[in-house]
């Protein structure tokens, strides 16, 4: 695409200087042309007052790069005048014949002449000095342009000028064709040459050859505004080229980053537009004139735009079936978040279930385990007591036996409650097995841990369960010990539950340390 790019390019530039080119021949005839038509009226002049002053009017509107119409304003009383001097005796330099002036001198308000004849004042000879021709076009007889029709004789013989008119003037006129020749390379200009150039140049009247003159100018004039329209209309047309490239690769450049589907979407649209941008190439270099050329080129981009648009359109439906996978991916997530927590909440739950006794409401057995390790690291990290306390319900058998199973299992949760009430935020209960306790009284040492134990053991006592409204009496026994530094867990435990016995032993209801 990049080297059907660059030679459309280099096409249209090469289109465009050559327009630049012709433009500037053209401006350079025109200004021949003025310079002609300026020696012209000078040349001319002379001849009559009235005749001068539409010269010198003509002479100065050229210098000032007029209009055309402008020109052809002048021509009318410009041909009149020379009409009036055909009239006039051969050689007659003749005086003005309107009182008031020339058409000229009336249309700019300009004073008439002086009522000397002019043909005194301003010898038609004197008017056109040597050195006015002296960077001018080739004269009458030297190397001028093959097909000149020039023959000094000729001209003398036969020119109507002949009398008043000077060889000088003569030279000057055939000179004017001599350049007309040289323009006729340029094929508007063909028709008014070959008209000029149908009669001998001696032949031609001034008038016909001011006309001539005119006509060719006319038509550089209106050549060089379609010129110029054509500059506007290509530098346009490559305006839109540009705009139209430029979306194309920023399309492409945007979409590379995108997934697989974009990159073949955006492959397949390189592809088409490489095609295109081919097939431009190939029209470019077919297309004959520039209007061909023109059309060839925006059949090419309206069918690059029309890939475009499918190409967006596809873009466009892709984008929208991944935002509706992207939302319904979002709520599917929304929904697995849900769940993960819900899981999170019933694991936690569940590990919390693990780590209580279902019956009593306490921690159980497995917690106990688990406290007792972390306590002892702290035990040695810190080195503050901790005490162990092992409790054991006194003669538990017998209220099974006497009261029922279900009514010792409420006995091990009122009594499993109220150990775990009467202990402080950082201390610790859990049911260790059957009727038997394990407390762990952080910051406690042994005779602290007795005073509470006995307190706690006088309160299981004062609890008051009743039977069938007869009142039962549930006692609890204590063996304490405290962390040494050589323990163990298993080990302080051991010692708890050999001064539990020791209690049973003292006869129950009753604490001991160990
Ligand atoms: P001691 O004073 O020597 O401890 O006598 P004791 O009867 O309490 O001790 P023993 O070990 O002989 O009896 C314990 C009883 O506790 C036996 C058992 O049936 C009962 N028991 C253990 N677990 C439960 C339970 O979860 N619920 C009920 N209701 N009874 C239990
Ligand atoms: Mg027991
Ligand atoms: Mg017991």
């Amino acid at each position: 695409m990049e080297n059907s790019d660059s030679e459309l390019r280099r096409k249209y530039r090469d289109a465009l200087e050559r327009l630049e080119s012709d433009e500037a021949r053209w401006s350079r005839l025109e200004n021949v042309l003025r310079l002609t038509i300026g020696r012209l009226c000078l040349a001319a002049r002379g001849r009559s007052a009235r005749l001068d002053g539409e010269l010198r009017a003509l002479g100065d509107l050229i210098r000032r790069q007029p209009a055309v119409e402008e020109i052809e304003a002048c021509l009318d009383p410009l041909s009149r005048a020379i009409a009036a001097l055909d009239r006039l005796p051969e050689g007659a330099a003749a005086p003005e014949a309107a009182p008031g002036g020339s058409e000229a001198q009336a249309r700019s308000g300009a004073r008439p002449e002086a009522a000397a004849p002019p043909a005194a004042r301003r010898p038609a000879t004197t008017t056109f000095g040597p050195e006015a021709l002296a960077d001018g076009p080739p004269q009458a007889g030297s190397d001028g342009p093959s097909g000149v029709l020039l023959d000094p004789a000729v001209e003398r013989a036969a020119s109507p000028l002949r009398g008043a008119a000077t060889e000088r003037e003569a030279r000057i006129q055939v000179t004017i064709v001599a350049m007309l020749e040289r323009l006729g390379s340029l094929p508007e200009l063909r028709p008014v040459l070959a008209e000029l150039q149908d009669r001998p140049v001696a032949a031609l009247t001034a008038d016909e050859l001011a006309e001539g003159l005119e006509r060719v100018a006319r038509l550089i004039g209106e050549q060089r505004s379609r010129l110029q329209r054509e500059k506007v209309e290509v530098e346009d047309l490559l305006r839109q080229i540009d705009a139209r490239l430029e979306e194309i690769s920023g399309y492409l450049a945007g979409e590379a980053a995108n997934q697989k589907s974009a990159q073949d979407s955006s492959q397949q649209l390189n592809l088409l537009v490489m095609d295109e941008m081919h097939e431009l190439n190939t029209d470019v270099q077919r297309a004959i004139d520039l209007a061909e050329l023109r059309s060839r080129v925006r059949v090419r981009l309206e069918s690059i735009t029309t890939h475009l648009q499918d190409f967006r359109a596809r873009e466009e439906q892709r984008f929208a079936s991944q935002t509706d996978r992207t939302g319904r991916l979002r709520v599917r997530i929304a929904e697995l978040e849900r769940e993960s927590r819900d899981l999170q909440q019933s694991l936690q739950e569940e590990q919390r279930l693990a780590m209580v006794d279902a019956l009593t409401g306490v921690a159980n057995r497995a917690a106990y385990d688990e406290r007792i390790q972390h306590e002892f690291a702290r035990f040695g990290r810190d080195g503050g007591p901790v005490s162990i306390l092992a409790w054991d319900i006194d003669r538990f058998k017998d209220i099974n036996d006497a009261y029922g199973h279900r009514a010792g299992d409420k006995v091990l949760r009122v009594i499993g409650q109220h150990l775990a009430q009467h202990v402080r935020g950082t201390d610790f209960v859990a049911r260790y097995g059957g009727e038997e306790f394990v407390m762990i009284l952080v910051g406690t040492d042994a005779d602290q841990a007795l005073v509470a134990a006995d307190k706690i053991r006088g309160g299981i006592a004062k609890i008051g369960f009743h039977f069938r409204s007869r009142p039962v009496t549930v006692t609890a026994s204590c063996g304490i010990a405290t962390f040494r530094a050589d323990d163990t867990p298993d080990a302080i435990f051991d010692r708890a539950d050999r001064a539990l016995y020791r209690a049973k032993d003292a006869g129950r209801n009753c604490c001991v340390v160990m």
